[in-house]
């Protein structure tokens, strides 16, 4: 069997220098922000040691530490909190595959140690604190921790390494080589010095013999900004290493986008979009936007001042050069420049989408299943952007079961004489493709948006038109899809037919005037025997519900009943109605006209258990 020089496995070490490092990038800003902060940063770097003897591979840094309380919240909760069965995983692996999705869904990257370790020893001192403490575990389950009066100030994690496996010398993470590689592999653009001390051979005597071996200290990373190199000078591997260093995300972005801007403000930017959404891309308080250097150094992390909220899941760094080392967040939100770069990168990230969509027509279906969402935040939020942005929206439609829509595909597919863009909105696809609404525009043909996300009410309203053609609800208002001649021959029928019915929708309107605000006769229907449909200014029962799921208070709205005309039940009504029928019937009949509308669009019943009541015995009477 031929083994790849690497292993799943290597990734922990990744981890560990990854959180070394931000350790470091941390202690540095605090010695800024606090002079009298008792603590040393002449000197941050990460050291590693091996001991082949006692089978130890040790990690330690000299940055920020963590206080007893961080240790229990950061390291030990998962050791306790239930996630047994990732850590039994992870203590079981062969080669690392599965666990390594596990631990990128929680989250954990430390505990990826446990893949390689059967005992993990962390000791640690917080800046500015005067004990330290001392955590140990087996990966288990369980932890011990205890105070340490001698801790140095950072952390040191030692991993007692799994026995050695004869079969495998790859797994020998107390060979130098094997260390070597794997910080050259994943590591090599960390920003400080990762050291290691090793033995070199000494110069042979002049009698040929070997001399004393000599130990020298050695800087095993080259600390090259990724960014700063130029794009033809990086590969691709190097780019989803450092990715996932910035991002904490385990899986390679799905486009890299690297830019330098030179002239009066210069900057580099290394921009990520990742392959997946994040768990809180939607929870308020969730993280965004990317990392702020300035010529090399780090200032922070999730500087929202660089990217727009819709563009929040990019991730990444920009290195502005003619920054203060001590600006602060407030000023950057003001900060003229830092308002033209962050120009910059939206229009960079819209084109770079943009060219995606044509030319990896996959892989955009990946971006907008992923971020379509957030993205068409930006319609509302984002006016300059507009117009391009509605080139990148995907939208399911009418035309296609499977495949979605671009706008100017609906566009080119329209009907000669139509002039609107028609959409409607509901909860879920099934619910809107089945709603009676769309039942004259399939009988005649005409493509239809089916648009389903919460924020498509939003934007569809604010925009209003693409290309000069208004969007519009075809759950709202008068519809008309005829041409001219049908238009007047229609016009004539329903004329007679509306005389024909005018007894019964007075009387329906009275009947149901809690509910409703008028019956009328319907042009959209062909097979349902009606429907509910709004006022061109009123809202759509489902922002209504996204509105009330906010926690907005909004007066019960009514709607308008249509009826189709054709349909057996609405003529049965009306003869019955006509021949002065039933009073009471006659009403229950109208209630579970208008209850089959609601749910046929996917809409709610006041009283469902009523509904149900007077369907059986409107059932057990015709049986
Ligand atoms: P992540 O790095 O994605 O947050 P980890 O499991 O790697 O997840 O680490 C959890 C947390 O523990 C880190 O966010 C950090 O706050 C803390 N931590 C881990 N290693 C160190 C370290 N060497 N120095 C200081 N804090 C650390
Ligand atoms: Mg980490």
């Amino acid at each position: 069997m031929v083994h790849s020089i690497y292993s799943n496995k290597d990734i922990f070490l990744r981890e560990l220098i990854s959180n070394a490092s931000d350790a470091l990038d941390k202690l540095r800003i605090a010695s800024m922000v606090d002079k009298d902060l008792d603590v040393d940063a002449s000197d941050l770097h990460i050291e590693l040691v091996v001991d082949a003897q006692a089978r130890t591979l040790t990690v330690r840094d000299n940055g920020i530490g963590m206080s007893r309380d961080e240790v229990v919240q950061l390291i030990g909760t998962i050791a306790k909190s239930g996630t047994a069965e990732l850590l039994r995983k992870l203590r079981e692996s062969n080669d690392g595959g599965a666990p390594q999705e596990l631990i990128g869904q929680f989250g954990v990257g430390f505990y990826a140690t446990f893949m390689v370790a059967d005992k993990v020893v962390l000791l640690t001192r917080r800046a500015g604190e005067s004990t330290g403490t001392r955590w140990e575990s087996a990966g288990e389950g369980t932890y011990e921790i205890e105070q340490a009066d001698d801790a140095p100030q950072g952390t040191t994690v030692t991993l007692h390494l799994k026995p050695a496996d004869p079969e495998d010398h790859l797994y020998d993470y107390t060979a130098e080589w094997k260390i070597r590689e794997i910080v050259k592999r994943y590591s090599d653009f960390i920003s400080w010095p990762i050291r290691m001390t090793v033995e070199r051979p000494g110069e042979p005597g002049e009698d040929g013999s070997p001399g004393e071996p000599t130990r020298e200290v050695q800087t095993l990373n080259s600390m090259k900004a990724l960014w700063a190199r130029s794009r033809d000078e990086v590969d691709e591997a190097e780019y989803h290493e450092f990715y996932k260093h910035v991002s904490h995300d385990w899986t390679d972005p799905l486009e890299v986008i690297h830019m330098r801007a030179e002239g009066t403000f210069e900057y580099e930017a290394l921009l990520f979009i990742p392959a997946h959404a994040p768990f809180d891309l939607f929870a308020r308080e969730g993280k965004r936007g990317v990392q702020l250097y300035v010529k090399r150094v780090f200032i922070m992390d999730d500087c929202e001042a660089l990217t727009p909220n819709y563009l929040r899941f990019i991730k990444g760094v920009v290195d502005a050069h003619d920054l203060s080392l001590n600006i602060s967040r407030e000023i950057l939100q003001q900060d003229r420049q830092i308002q033209a770069v962050r120009r910059r990168l939206v229009r960079k990230v819209l084109s770079t989408l943009k060219e995606m969509r044509e030319k990896q027509p996959e892989r955009y279906r990946t971006f907008w299943a992923e971020f379509g969402k957030a993205l068409k935040e930006g319609l509302v939020e984002d006016v300059d952007n507009r117009e391009t942005l509605l080139d990148l929206i995907s939208a399911a439609s009418t035309h296609d079961a499977e495949q979605l829509t671009t706008l100017r595909g609906y566009v080119e597919r329209m009907k000669d004489g139509q002039s609107d863009i028609y959409y409607l909105t509901g909860e879920t696809r099934s619910a809107v493709e089945n709603s009676p609404h769309l039942e004259a525009f399939r009988a005649k043909g005409y493509e239809v948006l089916l648009l389903t996300d919460p924020v498509d009410e939003v934007w569809v309203e604010q925009v209003g038109e693409f290309d000069g053609k208004p969007l519009r609800s075809i759950a709202k208002g008068q519809i008309d899809l005829e041409t001219e001649d049908e238009k007047k021959a229609a016009e004539t029928e329903l004329q007679e037919r509306q005389k024909e019915f005018e007894p019964l929708l007075t009387w329906l309107g009275e009947r149901l005037a809690e509910d409703i605000k008028e019956a009328r006769l319907s042009t959209r229907l062909t097979t349902s025997p009606a429907c509910v449909v709004g006022d061109a200014q009123d809202l759509t029962p489902n922002l209504e519900r996204i509105y009330r799921a906010m926690g907005h208070e909004l007066p019960p709205s009514k709607r308008i009943l249509e009826l189709n005309p054709t349909h057996p039940l609405v003529g049965g009504l009306r003869k019955a109605h006509e021949q002065g029928g039933d009073e009471e019937a006659l009403g229950r009949t109208a209630e579970l006209l208008y209850g089959m509308a609601l749910l046929a669009e996917g809409g709610e019943l006041k009283d469902p258990a009523r509904f149900a009541r007077l369907l059986a015995e409107q059932l057990s009477a015709a049986v």
